[in-house]
């Protein structure tokens, strides 16, 4: 189910399919592709740089500091999120009168646990209800415990705990919990295991009238040991998930505030475009186009300038060509590849940008698709999306014939073999509708034929590419053209080149 859920995530991502670089580059590349191709989705990639906000490092001895140093922040600082703010303001309630609760004889919890992709404000949730609360605030990463020598780590819990208890009432923050929270079974390891435990001890050690919350933070909740999630522990879960539309564009109120915008910008339509954007990428595209805006340092953040901030966020920056003119041709018939196959098998995703500039992630060209805001994932649209990584290839196969494949599918092959995979291990659609391979695989053990299916099921994807792909050679030869002659096409102008050279228009419903 969780997988499951991950999987609609990447899916209902940006849409983006790419051509590595081959050549001299291509080792570097492919090592930076592996790393993409085994995140959940693009935007998760972007979520994670670093520079978006992330919980500051503990300073000395790591040892916890506490937040009266950095910039005040409460609830006002937090768009969206309404179910999270409203449990947390309970919990406001109790850090500033505890001694209420202790009358009434009710238990507050004492940990409580926030989860969701990252990017999503957990960090910035906890940091908020301390500043509402005006507690000091003690932030540590699970990763920072986590040592190569028994003891060390359980050594910096208490550590961390006796400061806290100094202050009083507080809220102590954990980020990346599952670093030392992992189920047991998985690797074990004495270290993790006695760090768990001191932490667990600590916690067990508070009473309600003490006015301590421990939040803890993961994107990772299936992955955590149950006895950190029992009651008495992190008993109260939170989920921050990925902003819908409107808060999306709460979220983009919310950062430009500070930002003078030209009357052309209408974040309305931004709020539509960034489908799967975390509130940390929104954020961070905002300050992409003030960025563009200052250097330029005449006039407003203008609409160009959210749009290249826009396209620098979810692909990277557009570099210069260096690929010969062979190359680029190659690279142009690979994304026209993509874009007729997705504008026919799935036009409900918009074409925004198809482009053989190379950009970020070691890209030499991409296709951007915004894709319609969905809640479900269902076969047919997860075929479609498999045959529209592997149009790259069969474009490819098709007008350079076998013997001229380049390794630029290295990443759409990749992608679509484990959208293949999970369908048939996980999600039982192809073979039995009602059996997880992988949970019976688990539960027996030693399943066999997974690979065969996931192999069959691939190749029927493939043949239908290349089929559709040649029934449509004109529309084909003529997108990489134009793509050859302007580099970039924005989605409109794409779809209307496909449009005119479509023969007979066959258009598979989606
Ligand atoms: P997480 O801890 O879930 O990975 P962070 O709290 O570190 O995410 O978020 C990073 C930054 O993204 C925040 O500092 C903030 O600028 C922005 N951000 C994320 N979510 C929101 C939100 N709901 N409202 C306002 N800003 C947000
Ligand atoms: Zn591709
Ligand atoms: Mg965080």
């Amino acid at each position: 189910m969780l997988s499951a859920l991950t999987l609609a995530a990447a899916l209902c991502g940006m849409l983006l399919s790419f051509t590595i670089d081959s050549g001299a580059r291509s080792r570097a590349t492919l090592s930076q592709i592996l790393i993409f191709a085994s995140l959940a989705g693009f935007v998760a990639t972007v979520a994670l740089r670093p520079a978006s906000g992330r919980t500051e490092a503990v300073g000395a001895s790591r040892a916890a500091v506490s937040d009266s140093a950095k910039r005040a922040c409460n609830f006002s600082n937090v768009a969206a999120n309404a179910q999270a703010l409203q449990s947390l303001t309970e919990l406001r309630d109790y850090l500033k009168a505890p001694e209420k609760y202790v009358r009434y004889g009710a238990r507050m919890p004492k940990g409580v646990l926030l989860y969701g992709p990252p990017g999503t404000g957990k960090t910035l949730l906890a940091r908020a209800l301390a500043g509402e609360a005006g507690v000091p605030f003690f932030a540590l990463s699970g990763s920072d415990f986590v040592e190569k020598y028994v003891g060390v780590g359980a050594g910096r819990v208490r550590e961390l705990f006796k400061k806290a208890r100094k202050a009083g009432k507080c809220v102590i923050f954990i980020d990346e919990i599952d670093a030392l929270g992992k189920r047991r079974d998985e690797n074990a390891s004495d270290e993790r295991d006695q760090t768990l435990n001191a932490l667990l001890s600590e916690m067990s050690g508070f009473y309600t009238g003490d006015g301590v919350i421990v939040i803890a933070a993961t994107n990772r909740i299936d992955a955590l040991d149950p006895a950190l999630l029992r009651p008495g522990r992190f008993d109260r879960h939170i989920e921050v998930g990925l902003p819908g539309r409107a808060e999306r564009l709460s979220i983009l109120k919310l950062h430009s505030e500070n930002k003078p915008l030209d009357e052309d910008v209408s974040l309305e339509a931004l709020a539509a475009e960034t489908v799967s954007f975390s509130g940390a990428s929104l954020e961070s595209l905002l300050n992409e186009a003030a960025l563009l805006a200052a250097a330029r340092g005449n006039g407003n953040i203008c609409k160009a300038d959210i749009q290249t901030a826009f396209y620098k966020t979810v692909a990277g920056a557009d570099r210069e060509i260096t690929a010969t003119p062979q190359e680029r041709l190659v690279i142009a018939v690979h994304e026209a590849g993509h874009a007729l196959v997705s504008h026919l098998l799935s036009p409900e995703n918009r074409l925004s940008r198809v482009s053989i500039l190379p950009a970020g992630h070691g890209a030499a060209g991409y296709n951007l698709c915004v894709p319609a805001e969905r809640v479900m994932v269902g076969r047919k649209h997860m075929q479609s999306q498999i045959c529209v990584l592997l149009a790259g290839r069969a474009a490819e196969q098709l007008t350079f014939g076998e013997e001229e494949l380049t390794a630029g599918a290295s990443s759409d092959i990749s992608r679509a073999t484990e959208l293949a995979a999970s369908m048939v291990t996980e999600l039982g659609m192809a073979g039995e509708p009602a059996v997880s391979l992988k949970a019976l695989n688990r539960a027996c053990g030693g399943v066999t034929g997974a690979a065969e299916r996931c192999k069959a099921l691939l190749d029927g994807l493939y043949g239908r590419t290349l089929q559709l792909l040649s029934e449509q050679q004109g529309a084909l030869t003529a997108l990489s053209q134009a793509l050859l002659e302007s580099e970039s096409l924005d989605g409109a102008m794409a779809e209307a080149i496909i449009d005119a050279h479509l023969s007979n228009d066959r258009r598979e419903p989606a």
